[in-house]
């Protein structure tokens, strides 16, 4: 029962791999170390140390069954964009693959900082970005995420749970992951799928119309609004609130969200958050917008202007007079 659904996923699949499988036991190579890493649907992944050289690894553990489904195909592009991306330093390193009768393993390069997530929901100042590493950083994204769009991947799945760091203190430097919703993307082959996270997607994944790496866009500037301001900008109470606050593409770039926050981070935020995705930056072009490429003495940072904000009430007047933007 090959499903329409099937053929056209596999259309955009990549299947074809240079790396070794190994079958041999992973335990004879590996030992496991300390607790889980991370865990999804469909994988675990956990820390291990290899015993020849005694370097640290992930190894990602990939269930080729899901939902009584064979999934090996899935995996194998995962691999195969792993391959495909190995020449850019922000995309996680591959060093080998074993495959069980259930599983197939990816020993990915450690990054030992951990998911950016936690420092953008930081509350502790300290442990919270400033505008300056927010910089770094994004830069970083947008260096693999530009080569992957070159290279006509997209990966579909970038979120703040996707990006890690080397190091968490000091700030080391970020590592793409999880390709497990990656595709290439030609002229030939439309892909239309919902996929992805309510909060991180683009509309045109919501409302079914082709991806492209414009849908990349969109989730880089969802994850730079959050490493800025701690804030996920369309999350709402129920998952039929993101929904609907995604499709309408209203964002709150209000003082008080951004407060000390430079006007041009605004700007660069707002070139990425449009509706329509042809009017949304790519990759290349956001490398070279002036948030990125301005030094901190130069920018002119953003400051509550209202001078009424003593008693609750008139916080509550002030917020609701300055409407919310809407793009497009
Ligand atoms: P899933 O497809 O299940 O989301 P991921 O590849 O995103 O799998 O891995 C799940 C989590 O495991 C990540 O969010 C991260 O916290 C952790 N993780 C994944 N890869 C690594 C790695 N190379 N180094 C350190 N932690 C990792
Ligand atoms: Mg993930």
């Amino acid at each position: 029962s090959s499903s329409k659904k099937n053929n056209n996923n596999n259309s955009a699949v990549m299947t074809k791999i240079h790396t070794e499988i190994r079958t041999e036991p992973f335990m004879n190579n590996y030992d496991l170390v300390g607790k889980e890493l991370g865990r999804g649907k469909f994988a675990v992944v956990k820390k291990c140390v290899e015993k020849a050289t005694q370097n640290e690894y992930a190894a990602k553990f990939l269930r080729k069954r899901r939902k009584g489904a064979d999934c090996r195909n899935d995996v194998l592009n995962e691999i195969a964009v792993l391959e495909a991306a190995k020449a850019n330093p922000y995309v996680v390193g591959l060093h080998e693959v074993y495959e069980t009768r259930h599983e197939i393993i990816l020993v990915l390069e450690y990054a030992a900082g951990g998911e950016i997530f936690n420092q953008c929901v930081a509350e502790d100042d300290d442990e919270a970005f400033t505008e300056d590493d927010v910089i770094r950083l994004v830069r970083q994204i947008l260096t693999g995420v530009a080569f992957l769009h070159r290279n006509n991947i997209v990966h579909l799945d970038l979120k703040p749970q996707n990006i890690l760091l080397t190091s968490a203190q000091p700030l080391g430097d970020i590592r793409i992951v999880d390709f497990g919703l990656s595709r290439q993307v030609d002229n030939k082959s439309e892909v239309r799928e919902i996929l992805g996270t309510p909060e991180y997607v683009a509309p045109e994944i919501l409302s079914y119309e082709p991806v492209s790496t414009a849908t990349d866009m969109w989730s880089i500037g969802v994850l730079t609004y959050m490493m800025l301001t701690g804030d996920s900008p369309f999350l709402g109470d129920e998952k039929q609130k993101t929904y609907l606050n995604v499709s309408k593409g209203i964002v709150d770039y209000s003082e008080e969200v951004f407060e000390g926050i430079s006007h041009l981070a605004v700007e660069f935020l707002k070139s990425l958050l449009h509706l329509d995705p042809s009017n949304r930056a790519t990759a290349q072009e956001c490398l070279s917008h002036p948030w990125l490429n301005t030094d901190s003495s130069s920018r002119t940072l953003i400051t509550i202007t209202s001078t009424t904000t003593s008693t609750a009430d008139e916080l509550e007047t002030s917020q609701s007079e300055s409407e919310p933007e809407s793009p497009d």
